[in-house]
């Protein structure tokens, strides 16, 4: 990918790093709850640190809208950061001033005033065109940091050159949001599964009732392109769980019945999550690969009446001797969630950035420390 690194930043003793991290984490009730992120940027800070340059980290949390609102400190971060990384300043929340996401010049100058260089390493940042990841690398010399060196070593040669067979499992809520990445992904995998809300659009193409489960009605025109063309290589759901009439996701209390059926849902009924048969064929997929990219829940796995499905390709993904990763956002939660993170070989911390690389092949923040006077 040709981005300079750490080693090209020169001599760093007594001069002033700005680093772009990404600490956009989990907050409850003013503690973070899940500091994954934060740690996953030490090695780049300890590198900085052991050569005597002062430390400044920069990121956004939450969506604040250009304005300062005190749900959104970065207080809860600082006092994380505080404990692993004392001698790092923090400053406050990016997105607290509207020139961060509209990549203001004025916002460039401030974040770059007294700093000597730039380090990017916030991977799930950098598909925002934002003021902090891509202003910085025009006017100082600039590296990625190791998490994102990392990120772009994984993931990078998944659409160029994985070891075959190549499977590709994903899953969530929407259709529109993955159109881009089924599409080239179809293109380099051998195998591309698909669960989660989003199978009911590809199954209403296929002619199937899909009663009262998540759908986009615009999209399936497309899906059933795709399921000519590609069908092939598509895998669907071939039994599902779904829920019953008066039945609430979240609230067992509320009733509902919750049973195992086909690929045809029943009026005033909802598929929630892939059924048993779906989730051992997944399952012998992926122990059949050599290379897994996971993202995307298989069913509203954080109501444990559908979590099965989910459960059963986080398991296969740990069992496999294929190389594993995960990108990012919900899928990682899931890992947790069954105490299976530590078994994968790369869980991304950007679940959109990963999904735009694979797509696109590259980022704005990327091409952004590419053109840096040092590169
Ligand atoms: P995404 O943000 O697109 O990755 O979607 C993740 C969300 O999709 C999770 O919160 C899941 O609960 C939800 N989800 C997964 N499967 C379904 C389903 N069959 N129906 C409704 N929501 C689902």
């Amino acid at each position: 990918m040709n981005l300079p690194t750490l080693e090209d930043l020169g001599e760093l003793s007594g001069r002033r790093v700005l680093l772009r991290a990404d600490f956009n984490v989990p907050i409850r009730d003013g503690v973070v709850v899940d500091d994954f992120r934060i740690r996953a940027t030490l090695p780049t800070i300890d590198w900085l640190i052991e050569r005597g340059a002062s430390v400044t980290a920069c990121s956004h949390l939450g969506r604040p809208k250009g304005r300062v609102d005190d749900r959104y400190s970065i207080e809860p971060v600082r006092k994380v950061l505080g404990e692993i990384a004392p001698d790092v300043e923090l400053l406050e929340n990016l997105r607290f001033d509207p020139g961060e996401e509209s990549n203001d010049a004025a916002f460039v100058e401030k974040l770059i005033a007294g700093q000597d260089a730039y380090v990017n390493d916030a991977f799930g940042a950098s598909h925002r065109s934002h003021a902090s990841v891509v202003g910085p690398p025009r006017f100082l010399p600039s590296a990625a940091g190791r998490l994102l060196q990392r990120e772009i070593e994984v993931l990078s040669p998944l659409r160029t050159d994985p070891a075959r067979p190549f499977v590709v499992v994903l899953g969530g809520a929407k259709v529109s949001d993955k159109l881009g990445v089924i599409g080239t992904l179809l293109r380099v995998a051998d195998s591309l599964v698909i669960g989660g809300g989003m199978c009911f659009t590809f199954l209403k193409a296929q002619g199937h009732a899909i009663g009262d489960s998540l759908v986009e009605d615009d999209m399936v025109e497309t899906c059933r392109e795709l399921l000519e063309r590609e069908g092939d290589k598509l895998y669907l759901p071939i039994d599902l769980t779904a829920l019953g009439p008066g039945g609430e996701i979240g609230d067992p209390a509320a009733g509902g019945e919750v049973r195992q059926i086909g690929t045809d849902v029943p009026d005033g009924w909802k598929g929630l999550d892939i059924g048993p048969g779906s989730a051992a064929e997944f399952g012998d997929l992926i122990m059949d690969a050599r290379t897994v990219f996971w993202n995307g829940p298989m069913g509203v796995f954080e109501d444990s009446r559908f979590e099965a499905g989910t459960h059963a390709v986080a398991q296969a993904m740990s069992e496999t001797r294929a190389f594993t990763v995960v990108g990012g956002g919900d899928s990682a939660a899931a890992l947790d969630q069954f105490g299976l993170a530590g078994e994968i070989d790369h869980v991304s911390t950007g679940g959109g950035a990963s999904l735009e690389l694979l797509e696109l092949g590259d980022l704005p923040g990327l091409e952004a420390l590419r053109g840096a006077p040092n590169a």
